[in-house]
């Protein structure tokens, strides 16, 4: 799932969870990504394109098994939450750390070809329901729809609203070969789209966090 849409799960988890602040909720979403950012730029993962990128299925993100594997997500969610809750006594903040590392692994299921382990190394088929490479388009739609889904269970701002939309519509040509974009450019050039990658999740977390709290949102806690 692209960053937008995972960056707008915190405000989910915030609903559930309002006395936990949006920083650590938005790291934890994004924890799987960072990793594989990092990962990356180390060479320890790899990312590839075809020789012309003209949508989302002519990069594949070839080796990620320690960022984006089922029981990496599981374990770091589990230490995560068992540190912080049984470790530090913070309840709330220690489940709603683990649900944040947790449903990046769903989400990426949900939309991503067959490119996610079982676990490193894992022997078995890896795992991807591939509306990415399949289907492009209904994983536009689909993204779109969950992150405003996001939002209206959230119930703030319209401009928190206009970055969720926007954040979608700004990745539409990432869907549809027959739509140009700047993807084209990402052609043999892997650690181009890592970049990338890391400048979305950068800026709509910054985004969605600094307007999660913004001054005109209600005043009153959505519980
Ligand atoms: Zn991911």
């Amino acid at each position: 799932m692209f960053a937008v849409d995972h960056a707008a799960t915190a405000l989910l988890i915030k609903r559930r969870y309002p006395s936990v602040s949006m920083v650590p909720l938005l790291v934890s979403v994004q924890a799987m990504e960072l990793a594989w950012v990092g990962l990356n730029y180390l060479g320890v993962e790899r990312t590839t394109t075809e020789p012309a990128v003209r949508s989302v299925a002519d990069i594949h993100l070839s080796y990620m098994p320690f960022s984006h594997s089922v029981a990496t997500a599981v374990a770091a969610a589990l230490c995560a939450w068992l540190i912080v809750e049984k470790g530090l006594g913070r309840a709330a903040l220690g489940r709603a750390i683990g649900i944040g590392i947790v449903s990046h692994l769903v989400l990426d299921l949900v939309t991503h070809a067959p490119d996610i382990a079982v676990w490193p190394g894992s022997p078995l088929p890896a795992l991807g329901l591939g509306l990415y490479n399949r289907a492009p388009m209904w994983g536009f739609a689909l993204e779109m729809v969950y992150g405003v889904f996001c939002w209206w269970m959230y119930r703030r701002s319209g401009s928190l609203l206009a970055v969720i939309v926007l954040g979608n519509l700004a990745n539409v040509s990432l869907f549809s070969a027959a739509i140009p974009g700047p993807e084209q450019f990402l052609a043999g050039h892997p650690l181009a789209v890592v970049t990338l990658v890391l400048a979305q999740i950068v800026t709509t977390l910054a985004l969605i966090g600094w307007l999660a709290n913004s001054s005109d949102a209600p005043a009153e806690a959505v519980i």
